[in-house]
């Protein structure tokens, strides 16, 4: 017997979303965790993506890059551009002819309009925004099962959650939760060309044309250096000097949501629980507290500088190096010493 371990591998304009890649190095991960079973049962466990869109079989070669041993593909003319039904038939044809025993998606804003839809139709659970995934024990049953870890309350209680009596066991992830894994050279994988037909009643919405919004443009997920305020700005102007010191940086804005709540600045900025989880390499903390659901969104950043006038201020307890002071001093300085090192360089 075969147990598959799905990943659905967004794309866009045929351009492969990271988190596919991220997916698929949790799937084989996965994989491994259920080695000991496999080879008592004489099993087998592969690795597998599915690629749906219109002249994007290329792309399945980068994705056995990142892991799938096979990719299926559904290249259809109808599906060159994301709508909720005809995807969802797609997929849930798919996993009733595979049935695969995992199925993970990435929360993208895509991927949560499909996956709901995808585990709703099939009658299977389906637990959103997970932070940890591994196989173990659970409910006795035989098998090891997803064990998906979620924050749930507000953030307040860390949840397991199992579903040990339908198939696929189903998990949303949020982009740059997991690493990305070495991406290989050389890969050999199999493609399979599927056919599934779209009927005209699941085109209600036609795609007329895609126009790239400003939100789609605010990248913070993927940037290296993020630069974010919160409410201790005081007030929207102070975005300006966040703004003029992530330039400097070659950063990208970040936010609390305090501050978009505040309405400061739009959500695409929002770091944390119900924003972007994000890990640059650099990210500035500015007037934000700390509170666990900002914290939930930055933690893993490889340096976190914090600049807080509270020297209690929790934002402290993951930061690299803390400065306490008024940002409106710190800042400036910072933005000042930059310009003049480069002005010296040059
Ligand atoms: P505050 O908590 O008001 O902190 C402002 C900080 O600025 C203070 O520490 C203060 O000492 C400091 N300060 C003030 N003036 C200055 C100055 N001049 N110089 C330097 N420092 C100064 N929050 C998120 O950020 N992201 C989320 O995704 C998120 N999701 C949530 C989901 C749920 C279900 C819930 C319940 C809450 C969520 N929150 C989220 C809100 C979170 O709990 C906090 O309320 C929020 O993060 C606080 O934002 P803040 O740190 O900007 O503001």
């Amino acid at each position: 017997m075969t147990r598959r371990f799905w990943v659905f591998l967004e794309q866009t304009s045929g351009v492969l979303h990271p988190v596919a890649g991220e997916l698929l190095g949790v799937a084989c991960r996965l994989t491994t965790e259920i080695a000991d079973e496999l080879e008592e049962a004489g099993e087998e466990a592969i690795v597998e993506g599915v690629l749906v869109g219109h002249e994007v079989t290329d792309l399945a070669q980068q994705a056995m890059q990142f892991g799938a041993a096979r990719v299926y593909v559904v290249d259809n003319p109808s599906c060159k551009h994301y709508l909720n039904r005809p995807y969802t038939e797609v997929l849930t044809t798919l996993v009733r002819k595979y049935k695969p025993e995992v199925f993970l998606i990435g929360a993208t804003t895509l991927g949560r309009d499909l996956a709901g839809a995808v585990a709703t139709s099939l009658g299977t659970g389906l637990t959103a925004d997970c932070t940890r995934l591994e196989m173990g024990t659970a409910r006795k049953s035989p098998k090891k099962l997803l064990l998906a870890t979620r924050p749930a309350f507000g953030g307040n209680v860390i949840a397991t959650i199992v579903c040990d009596d339908r198939q696929p066991q189903m998990a949303t992830v949020r982009p740059r939760v997991f690493d990305m894994p070495p991406c290989a050279t050389q890969v050999s994988g199999e493609v399979i060309h599927e056919t599934v037909e779209i009927t005209p009643d699941m085109l209600a919405a036609e795609v007329v044309e895609v126009i790239a919004d400003e939100a789609s443009r605010v990248d913070i997920e993927y940037a290296d250096v993020i630069v974010s305020g919160g409410k201790g700005l005081g007030n929207p102007e102070g975005f300006q000097l966040i703004k003029e010191l992530a330039d400097e940086l070659g950063g990208v804005v970040g936010a609390s949501r305090a501050a978009v709540d505040g309405g400061w600045i739009s959500y695409p900025h929002q770091v944390g629980q119900t924003g972007k989880t994000v890990r640059p390499k650099l990210y500035i903390a500015a007037g934000i507290s700390g509170a666990i659901q900002h914290k939930v969104g930055m933690q893993d950043s490889d340096f976190i500088l914090a600049i807080n006038s509270d020297p209690n201020a929790p934002i402290f307890e993951v930061a690299t190096v803390g400065i306490v002071g008024d940002l409106y001093d710190v800042i400036p300085t910072m933005i000042e010493t930059l310009r003049a090192r480069k002005g010296a360089a040059a």
